[in-house]
């Protein structure tokens, strides 16, 4: 049987600075305060708290006082950055470039709408990290969109400006777009801002022929993590044997029968690399 890792899946490259950052503070330090799930995949948390990280939420993080705090690579709002100085923290940042420019942007955008009494709209899943800092930047006035039945808050009479969550599935965002055309008084109203990240984004393209090529896939990521399961359902729709696991231990042996030749084994952005490994020695043992 032949067995083949993805090279393209796996952490992208805000994820990767994240993780490298908190390795090396915790060489130094020993300990440091990850502000929400550093990443989500639950194999690597464990393995980084087994270091001495330790996850906070936002409440227990105005409580403490003077220690070594990570902002992940989804990014903070404006507010997180004001406690952790009122509390003393230091902070190691961590926010992924792609959305610390997207922060920007949001926030350069709601200063343009509220000159023309226009309402600044992101596409995005409510409660996500990076659409809570996101939004942070609006001074709660900007729109969330999370689905076709929310465009009936806007107001169509007045200026729209759109902006995407970076993980959001493009096909969605096309879909409420064009939504947003057929109802607005006046095309020159509008502007929308692609926002996708091409990290994400071009590997559906990508999965999309990796999954062909194959007998059996196995798509390993977390269960909390949307861009795995959108991911996998790219797989699952262009090969049918494809299975979601998120440990070795989840494999099951009557996936791979005797006409199995060929196994892909691929992940998402938050899928250590050497969390694939160990399915794709794991699977040989079975
Ligand atoms: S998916 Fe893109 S925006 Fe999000 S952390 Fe990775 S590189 Fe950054």
């Amino acid at each position: 049987m032949q067995i083949e890792i993805d090279k393209k899946s796996g952490f992208c490259f805000g994820v990767v600075k994240a993780i490298e950052a908190t390795d090396e503070m915790l060489e130094k330090e020993g300990k440091i305060y990850s502000l929400g799930q550093i990443v989500h995949n639950k194999e690597e948390i464990n393995r980084l708290e087994d270091k001495g990280m330790v996850t906070i939420n936002h409440h227990e993080f105005s409580n403490l006082k003077k220690k070594t705090i990570l902002f992940r690579a989804h990014g903070e709002s404006p507010e997180s950055y004001i406690t952790a100085k009122k509390n003393g923290h230091k902070v190691i940042d961590a926010t992924c470039p792609v959305v610390l420019k997207l922060q920007q942007r949001v926030k350069q955008a709601c200063d343009r709408m509220e000159k023309v009494n226009g309402q600044l709209v992101i596409f995005g899943k409510a409660g996500h990290a990076e659409v809570i800092g996101l939004m942070g930047q609006t001074h709660g006035k900007g729109i969330l969109v999370e689905g076709m039945h929310d465009l009936d808050k806007l107001d169509y009479s007045r200026p729209i400006e759109t902006f995407s969550q970076t993980t959001m599935n493009v096909d969605k965002i096309k879909e409420m777009i064009s939504e947003i055309k057929k109802r607005i008084n006046d095309p020159s109203l509008f502007k929308t801002n692609n926002t996708t990240c091409r990290q994400v984004s071009d590997r559906f393209a990508h999965l999309r022929s990796f999954a062909k090529k194959f007998d059996v896939i196995v798509f390993v990521g977390g269960k909390n993590s949307s861009n795995s399961k959108m991911l996998y359902e790219e797989c699952k729709r262009n090969n049918p044997q494809s299975y979601f696991i998120s440990n070795p231990e989840e494999l099951k042996k009557e996936w791979f029968n005797d006409s199995v030749e060929k196994v892909g084994i691929c992940g998402g952005t938050s899928t250590p690399f050497w969390l694939m490994e160990n399915v794709a020695k794991t699977i040989p043992e079975l």
